[in-house]
């Protein structure tokens, strides 16, 4: 059985940051379940929608959602190296200080914005003085954005909102083009930044198909994984720790199969509880989005970016439609005055989005009203002890008090938008969405596939992390990835996510 210092779960946004880090000076062994990231839909900025569905996606769905009419809706969870990061939409945000605030409030020392700005900067390498300088992760303005996003970007600003010069300069309010993490007009995973430039390291182990079943204990130490690779079940040991970056959706999953979660739950599928800790798994928390879809005057949108002169463009210059990420431009607003941050997220594409999926039929754009500080949460749990079952996993979207309300007037925002002259004089005669958005949110929300808040860092009961990411209750085992989040910040959670992973890096390689 082969022995490491570190045994790290899954290769994604957090696993990739965390290899990287801890490979410097010990011993790391990197588990993914998913396979490489050769495919060219992941490299291709504008391609990953091809890849939802696919072998390099968990293919997950979430249980009948009461509020939108009872439907089950797909859940995309990377599973390759790279994890998440290298089938997202490449959005690249921080967050709001209202979101860190809220963690360090909630008893989480170190959390607060200016300590986790450091830890930004010191992963970041981003176009202008906001952005640190020379980390691994590339972060770029757009290559060339469609002509529809500059007229989304001056609708807004007409119906009220603020243009930046960027979101990440400063709060997040006001309207500007998302920076994206790329190279080179190419996706820049955490695998690119992280991973694959330390691969050489002999202190560095990465297995690919190598999926983890369970967590081994010795006493109430955690001392090593059962894994499974090419039909074969395989046992390493970690003798500093073992770390779950499996993602907000596996690492939970992982921790009940290994006996660590709602003693009730577990017993009710035979696990034997190692620790009863109620909250592993509870407090599933994501972004509800819906898109409205406009009909365009011209067809030159994203519907029609396949061409073969797009894709000589795009081989041979790193230009044009395919190095867009699909989502140009984007803009924060508030769907109550008294609000102290935004609470709505507009994104634009320059695509007809029929719940969230390009459209066959009509040429388009659409504005995306992502719900960002939802109040609901839900959860995933066990559906047997066998691991290969497929959790359930129930985000409860829009239960909550107060979210469908705020989520409607963020709809209302956006047709207001789409209503103002630089965006009104581009659409097709006659094309408009309805004055009453309710039944659109019920039939069209979906995910926006920033799970997270499942294995929550605090001090209370629910707790499942402490602020140093150690599990409660067991010694050698962290949870370091989406799941951490104690509420879910008001940006895509791809930065944050890494941001987790270099403060855990810091946690560990400093002692504590
Ligand atoms: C379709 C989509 C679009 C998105 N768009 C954006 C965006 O534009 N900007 C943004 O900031 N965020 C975006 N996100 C969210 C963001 O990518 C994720 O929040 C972030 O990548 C999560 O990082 P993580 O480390 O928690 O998990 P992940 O990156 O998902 O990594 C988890 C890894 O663990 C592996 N794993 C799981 N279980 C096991 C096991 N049992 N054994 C071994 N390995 C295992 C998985 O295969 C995976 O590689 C998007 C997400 C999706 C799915």
């Amino acid at each position: 059985m082969a022995g490491y210092d570190y045994i790290i779960v899954g290769a994604g946004s957090a696993g990739c940051v965390l290899a990287n880090r801890l490979s410097a000076d010990g011993d790391v062994l990197v588990l993914e379940a998913g396979e490489q990231d050769d495919r060219r839909e992941i490299s291709v900025p504008i391609a990953y929608p091809e890849l939802w569905g696919s072998a390099v996606d968990w293919v997950f769905q979430t249980a009948p959602q009461a509020e939108l009419n009872d439907r089950r809706l797909d859940v995309v969870q990377g599973k390759m190296i790279g994890g998440s990061s290298s089938i997202n939409a490449q959005v690249y945000l921080r967050g709001h200080a209202a979101d860190y605030d809220g963690w360090a409030a909630a008893g989480n020392d170190g959390w607060d914005p200016d300590t986790v700005i450091e830890r930004f900067e010191r992963i970041e390498d981003g176009p202008g003085d906001h952005y640190g300088s020379g980390g691994p992760q590339q972060i770029e303005q757009q290559d060339s954005p469609h002509p529809l996003s500059s007229a989304f970007v001056d609708a807004a600003a007409e119906a009220g909102l603020r243009r930046t010069r960027s979101l990440n300069d400063g709060d997040l309010d006001g309207v500007g083009f998302t920076e994206v993490t790329q190279q080179g007009h190419k996706r820049h995973s955490a695998a690119d930044a992280f991973l694959k430039p330390v691969l050489d390291r002999a202190s560095l182990t990465a297995e690919t198909g190598a999926r983890v079943r369970r967590v081994i204990f010795d006493e109430d130490r955690a001392t090593g994984v059962v894994y499974e690779q090419a039909g074969e079940t395989e046992r390493a040991t970690a003798s500093e720790e073992v770390i779950l970056s499996a993602g907000a959706i596996n690492s939970p999953r992982l921790l009940m199969l290994s006996g660590i979660g709602p003693a009730e739950h577990l017993q009710e599928h035979g696990i034997d509880v190692e620790v009863d800790l109620p909250g592993v798994g509870r407090n599933l928390q994501d972004h509800p989005i819906v898109y409205l879809p406009y009909e365009s005057r011209t067809d030159d949108t994203y519907g029609n970016a396949d061409t073969i002169l797009n894709l000589l463009k795009y081989l041979l210059l790193k230009r044009g439609p395919l190095t867009s990420n699909g989502l140009e431009a984007a803009g924060y607003w508030r769907s109550d005055g008294d609000l102290a941050a935004p609470d709505i997220q507009f994104v634009f594409s320059p695509a007809y989005l029929e719940n969230g999926d390009l459209s066959e039929e009509h040429n388009g754009f659409s504005i995306g009203t992502a719900l960002v500080d939802p109040q609901s949460s839900g959860r995933v749990t066990l559906r047997s002890a066998d691991p290969s079952d497929d959790p359930e996993i129930d985000p409860q979207y829009l239960a909550a008090d107060g979210d469908f309300e705020a989520l409607r007037r963020g709809v209302r925002k956006a047709r207001e938008i789409a209503n103002a002259d630089p965006l009104a004089a581009r659409r097709a005669d006659g094309t408009d969405t309805p004055d009453r958005p309710e039944p659109l949110i019920r039939s069209g929300t979906i995910p926006y596939a920033h799970f997270s808040g499942t294995c929550k860092m605090g001090d209370g009961e629910m707790a499942v992390v402490d602020d140093r990411l150690s599990v409660r209750g067991v010694e050698g085992l962290r949870v370091v990835d989406a799941s951490i989040m104690p509420t879910i910040p008001r940006v895509n959670t791809h930065a944050p996510a890494m941001m987790i992973a270099e403060s855990a890096a810091e946690f560990i390689t400093g002692g504590n």
